[in-house]
């Protein structure tokens, strides 16, 4: 279940439209396939070739997990960390393809230690709340990281997903969310 507190409160209700004139916004403000999208935490050119394919959704869920971690949110340097071309049928939230937008990030957080415990579990904590689909990768290189994306909240009606898909990678090996930490020891 998601936390009621963890719902999301963006002006212009459930289609994440964001005013570009907000005063507390950083003037990062670009018009997206017919919305407005400010994003305090990102600039346009980190999402390279992919951001006029970016979900407006994943991207104020970004903007507002960053906000909430408190420590720098980047996009993984990898081929492929947001948007790939893998043909209609398959159903990762990379797929372009399937999609039409790219509906997942896979991003590094550079000063936080994922494979520490408590940190690994606030965090997550953190990205159940705003995303549909959360994976923790403990082996990727050089930082810790988390696949995100936002599945399953068109299907919920509501402006948050009712069920977050969740899995961990550790050397190589998919393990249950919380028994990452066990299996990393
Ligand atoms: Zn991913």
């Amino acid at each position: 279940m998601t936390d009621p507190r963890d719902r999301i409160e963006l002006p212009g209700g459930p289609h994440y439209s964001l005013e570009p004139t907000a005063p507390h916004e950083r003037a990062v403000a670009r018009y997206l396939r017919g919305q407005y999208i400010a994003l305090r935490h990102f600039s346009p050119a980190e999402f390279g070739e992919d951001w006029p394919r970016m979900s407006v959704a994943l991207l104020a869920r970004l903007d507002l997990f960053r906000e909430r971690l408190g420590s720098p949110v980047i996009i993984s340097p990898a081929p492929g960390a947001l948007g790939r071309q893998l043909g209609a049928s398959d159903t990762s939230q990379h797929n372009i393809d399937r999609w039409g937008e790219v509906r997942a990030a896979d991003v590094m957080l550079p000063r936080t230690d994922l494979r520490d415990r408590a940190t690994g579990e606030a965090v997550v904590q953190i990205a159940r709340g705003l995303f549909g689909g959360v994976g923790l990768y403990l082996d990727w290189q050089p930082h810790n990281g988390l696949h995100l994306d936002v599945r399953g909240y068109r299907r919920s009606g509501l402006p948050y997903p009712t069920e977050v898909a969740t899995w961990s990678r550790v050397a190589g090996q998919y393990v249950a969310l919380d028994r990452a930490w066990d299996v990393a020891a």
